[in-house]
């Protein structure tokens, strides 16, 4: 069994003021707009519509789940347009 230690949630902020946020991309929600979340403290980040980071408020996100949604649809779209096009 592998026993999960809680570990203190002060050290990783801690760690965070030292060395500075380690954001790894979590999301591609479209080809401009990514959603990053840092190794160490979870703090979450992703891209605004002027292309800056900003902290991934539940706002945004709901935000980023309609563009992602969008920008499935549109790849879906596309693949079918292709494959036609293949065929033809
Ligand atoms: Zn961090």
């Amino acid at each position: 069994m592998k026993k999960t230690t809680s570990k203190p949630t002060f050290i990783p902020k801690m760690y965070c003021n030292l060395f500075g946020h380690d954001y790894q991309v979590s999301k591609k929600v479209t080809y401009h707009v990514k959603e990053y979340t840092c190794r160490h403290c979870k703090k979450e980040l992703t891209t605004n519509s002027n292309g800056n980071l900003t902290e991934l408020t539940p706002k945004f996100k709901e935000i980023n789940d309609i563009l992602s949604r969008i920008h499935a649809s549109r790849m879906q779209r596309l693949k079918k347009k292709s494959f036609a096009s293949s065929i033809y």
